[in-house]
């Protein structure tokens, strides 16, 4: 049996630490939304049979985007926190997904994904009896902060990645690895922490560094650098003019 491949992004947060009056997924980079940028990059993946988007009641922005319109696109009322929206996806799965069939969990928020590394995610996690995730090798030195906001100690930073998005996991086994999570109420801040709960010493791959997550207000001026210079080379969305 063919096995398929699914995308779920989360993207009900209202990004505290972004300030604002628009959540950070709808603010705009050169003209388009953050969250038109991270579901493009994903839609540019034909492999991907489908995409379900966790919004947040009442949000009335979705529909506006230009990738709302995709055939391959569906919503699904998001959660209070992120791992409540991707069980939410998940569930709305239910009935098509395979417990085999992956799939591709990508932070609304991280619109500088390019078609090379999940691409890359895609053939090394594809051929995984577990899955992975797309991750980054540590380049700053860690602080621990102590008691008086000073620092601590220098944690070791050999062996430490950042975990970044897509990370791409069976169905049955990411919804069985929720499920337990939630059932713990054990902190969930990306799939592979679930799945290590599971057990499961989820794939690193190796992924680049300026697959940033959109989450301080100066975040934003480096993402619009970062998707232009991506623009001079093939393998991300192309630029185009916003709707109006
Ligand atoms: O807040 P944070 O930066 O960790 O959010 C990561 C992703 O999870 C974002 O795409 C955000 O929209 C999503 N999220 C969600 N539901 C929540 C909180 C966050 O879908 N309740």
């Amino acid at each position: 049996m063919v096995e398929r491949r699914w995308a779920v992004i989360p993207a009900a947060g209202h990004g505290e630490r972004f300030g604002g009056r628009v959540a950070k997924q709808y603010a705009t980079l050169l003209g388009r939304p953050v969250l038109s940028w991270s579901l493009a990059a994903l839609l540019a993946e034909r492999s991907i049979a489908g995409v379900v988007v966790a919004i947040a009641p009442g949000d009335r922005r979705f529909r506006r985007l230009a990738e709302a319109a995709d055939p391959r696109v569906r919503t699904c009322r998001g959660g209070v926190r992120r791992e409540l929206s991707v069980a939410s996806a998940l569930d709305a799965l239910a009935g098509e997904a395979r417990d085999e069939d992956w799939v591709l969990v990508h932070d609304a928020v991280r619109p500088c994904l390019c078609h090379g590394d999940l691409q890359a995610l895609i053939r090394a996690a594809g051929h995984d009896p577990i899955g992975g995730l797309l991750a980054t090798p540590l380049g700053d030195t860690l602080k621990s902060e102590g008691p008086d906001g000073r620092s601590a100690r220098t944690v070791p930073r050999a062996g430490l990645w950042r975990a970044l998005t897509p990370q791409m996991f069976r169905y049955g086994v990411l919804r069985r690895a929720l499920a337990l999570c939630l059932e713990r109420d054990r902190a969930v801040t990306d799939e592979a922490s679930a799945v290590e709960a599971l057990g499961l010493a989820p794939m690193l791959v190796r992924g680049r560094a300026d697959n940033i997550k959109v989450t301080h207000p100066e975040d934003r001026a480096l993402a619009t650098a970062i998707l232009e210079a991506g623009a001079k080379h093939e393998n991300r969305p192309r630029l185009r003019r916003p709707r109006v």
